[in-house]
């Protein structure tokens, strides 16, 4: 049976009554399969004496003593007793706070196993959180009556599981219950990974790592329990993976999947393969550009561009097969799904549109999704600057869009006399049709979540002579997820990055500030401005209490105190959305030099002429963030600062941080500091660990197992 498949209520183990069963189910645990995944957060080992003469780590002892004397200290509510007990290599104090009544149990004389943390104050060794286990086969003796107290054994020695609690929740009354529940179900358990590979990589059977992780004898049996059950854990989420990716690109794409993707399998493109490798309306666009496109731009244009063709080939092909009565492939068509990640201002905007425009080619059309109004108008104004001079038909749509304008653009978009559509998630809301959308470019992923990802698809998805086809699909996000992680979350998609900057770009230098001295930030960002440039200031927040900056008062500060000679403005998400666009475009166009704000900044926004970006409180924001709002300076071809203003309480870790962005501007080293001072769950925006749900694999520890599992997970599916 599997251990999921135990659905006796735990109410029918005995000693669990009423009281715990409605205590157990606020920790969702039901049914007895799920008290036996109820593992322990941790353990100690009290394999070992550990008498007051040694003591151990963080002053553990684990020992046996016997009480000489008591004493009692304070007055009234707050009169505590104090036992006196010597192990026969120290004497030591117990602290009974709230446990008056050990009173009469532990009467000098008395033979107890003290297990606790003891640390030395007053000049005497003291315990105020400790365990005492009477040994009353002793109960006999008298004080002062000799007895070896080194030679006796602690009692509840071994290693002891550390259960998560709630409240009403005592480690006794749950390791009483799953022992309950372990000497009456946990034979029989299934295994639920396949046993060759169970035998390939040395793991326990369910069923001993179920019994182990509960009731190691040694810390290393719970070690390798908590393996065996981490590495099925991660073997079926990478088996529901590995069956997507099977789905879409058959058992070839499997194997493709199972390599490594290094970057290093992106392969640089010489400038004739490329031009010769583009549509004319490609070549057009290629041509109309006024500087050159960089390596990776090529080499990503390149190898997307043999997708899309696969694609439809393929499809044409199959397609062809129905036509002539043949029978169906077994495998679907394969299509594009990837990920393309690179820096703010790396030019991933540039290479989508080159996609988009492969598309066109293929008579398909392509919608373009951006996280928000401001940053979807944007690409729209970009998308028909660029393209339609090359006749190509563009249009925006977004939630805002009135009726009138709307239903024409709808009626056009069905019958396919518009080419690109670029909008917010609008573009997939229900009364949307496609003629025939081929390509959906997802720019800034991060932002949407898994199940939009899911809707934009099935906008696309067709069904043909009995076959279904999915559209091709890029995403896009200046946040770069480190190749692990990456493994895990997009594990159906393939990765490509670019690394390089268009050139002439100057690295932004970034200087670290210290709360009170941000004068100093100022008076260098005067000198910008004197010099005609512009600067942001960022806010964690738009107004609050004396704690947090926040962007309306710093604003009204920056306009009367320090800036007034210059045109200052303030814009965040509670400014009317017309306003917000105003007032961008007139910071845009050097209406305003000084632009206060919050994060609604942190994506689209492109003014080169914009050369400081003063982040106050920053240590308030996450990794990401910090270098995504840096790369709104640094888009022109002047030397651009950052200025980053930490709290004077900044913690250890927080500091580090900011170390990490002074030194670096490539968002995939930030990425991997931040996985390293935060553990991958919290990495901001990219994946909510919980989401996961993982029971007991923990993404920050596992990676190992994690990529193991991958790789027999795809190899498993394949070979079904
Ligand atoms: P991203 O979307 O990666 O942040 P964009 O595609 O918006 O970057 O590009 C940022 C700016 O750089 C745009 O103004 C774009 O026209 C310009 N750009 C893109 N590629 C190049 C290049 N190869 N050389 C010079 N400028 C480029
Ligand atoms: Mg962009």
């Amino acid at each position: 049976m599997k251990i999921s498949d135990i659905k006796t209520p735990v109410s029918s183990i005995s000693g669990i009554g009423p009281q715990l069963t409605k205590t157990l189910a606020k920790v969702n645990i039901f049914t007895v399969g799920d008290l036996l995944q109820y593992y322990p957060r941790d353990y100690e080992d009290r394999t070992r004496k550990v008498t007051f003469g040694e003591r151990g780590q963080n002053g553990k002892v684990h020992t046996v003593a016997q009480v000489v004397r008591q004493e009692w200290f304070g007055y009234g509510r707050m009169k505590t007793l104090k036992l006196i007990v010597t192990d026969g290599t120290g004497t030591a104090e117990l602290i009974c706070f709230n446990r008056a009544f050990l009173e009469k149990s532990l009467v000098p004389g008395t033979i107890i196993t003290v297990t606790g943390q003891f640390f030395v104050k007053y000049g005497a060794l003291q315990s105020t959180a400790f365990e005492a286990i009477k040994h009353t086969e002793y109960t006999e003796s008298e004080p002062g009556k000799t007895l070896d107290l080194t030679s006796i054994s602690p009692k509840e020695s071994g290693v002891i599981p550390i259960y998560p609690l709630t409240e009403g929740l005592t480690q006794k009354a749950i390791s009483k219950a799953i022992t309950q529940a372990l000497s009456q179900y946990a034979f029989g358990i299934e295994d639920e990974i396949p046993a060759e590979i169970i035998q390939k990589r040395g793991l326990l059977s369910k069923q001993d790592a179920i019994r182990l992780i509960h009731r190691p004898t040694e810390i290393s049996q719970a070690a390798a329990a908590r393996q065996t059950l981490a590495f099925e854990e991660l073997f079926q989420f990478q088996s529901v993976i590995a069956k997507r990716v099977f789905e879409r690109k058959g058992a070839s794409g499997v194997l493709v999947s199972s390599a490594p993707q290094r970057e290093s399998d992106q392969k640089v493109v010489d400038l004739k393969t490329f031009t010769d490798s583009l549509s004319p309306l490609q070549l057009d666009f290629f041509n109309s550009l006024p500087f050159p496109l960089t390596d990776d731009q090529r080499s990503v244009i390149y190898e997307m561009d043999a997708e899309i063709d696969r694609a439809y080939t393929e499809r044409e092909r199959i397609l062809n097969q129905l036509d002539r009565g043949l029978p169906p492939p077994t495998t679907p068509s394969f299509t594009m799904a990837r990920l393309l990640q690179g820096d703010v201002g790396s030019g991933k905007t540039l290479v989508s549109l080159f996609l988009c425009l492969r598309i066109i080619s293929w008579k398909g059309q392509c919608a373009f999704m951006a996280p928000t109004e401001i940053l979807a108008r944007q690409h729209a104004e970009t998308t028909a600057k660029l393209l339609a001079p090359l006749g190509v038909r563009t249009a925006f749509l977004t939630g805002n869009l009135r009726a009138k304008g709307r239903n024409p653009l709808l009626k056009a978009l069905k019958e396919g006399d518009i080419d690109i559509v670029v909008g917010t998630h609008a573009l997939f809301s229900s009364n949307v049709e496609y003629k025939d959308m081929e390509l959906a470019v997802i720019d800034e992923q991060h932002r949407f979540g898994v199940l939009q990802r899911q809707a934009i698809l099935e906008k696309g998805r067709v069904t043909n002579r009995g076959m279904t086809f999915e559209p091709n699909l890029l995403m896009m996000s200046a946040t770069p997820i480190p190749q692990s992680l990456a493994l895990t979350v997009f594990g159906d998609l393939d990765i490509s990055s670019i690394h390089t900057m268009p050139a002439g770009r100057k690295p932004v230098t970034t200087y670290l500030v210290k709360e009170g001295n941000e004068i100093n930030a100022y008076e260098a960002v005067r000198k910008e401005l004197d010099q005609g440039h512009q600067a942001y200031f960022v806010y964690p927040a738009i107004d609050s209490d004396e704690n947090i900056k926040s962007a309306e008062r710093a604003f009204t500060h920056l306009r009367d105190h320090i800036y007034p000679q210059y045109k200052c403005a303030l814009v965040h998400s509670k400014v009317d959305e017309e306003e917000q666009v105003q007032i961008l475009n007139a910071f845009r166009d050097g209406a305003i030099q000084v632009l206060a704000a919050t994060t609604v900044i942190e994506v689209g926004v492109d003014v080169p002429n914009a050369t400081c970006m003063v982040i106050e409180q920053a240590d308030r924001f996450g990794m990401a963030q910090l270098h995504q709002l840096r790369g709104r300076v640094g888009r022109g071809t002047a030397q651009s600062y950052c200025f980053l203003i930490y709290s004077k309480d900044i913690t250890e870790t927080g500091i580090e941080r900011m170390k990490a962005l002074r030194q670096s501007t490539d968002g995939f080293f930030i990425a991997e500091q931040d996985l390293k001072t935060r553990g991958p769950g919290e990495l901001n925006g990219t994946v909510q660990a919980g989401e996961l749900g993982f029971r007991i694999a923990d993404l920050s520890r596992d990676m190992g197992i994690m990529q193991d599992a991958r790789i027999d997970a795809l190899s498993f599916i394949s070979e079904k």
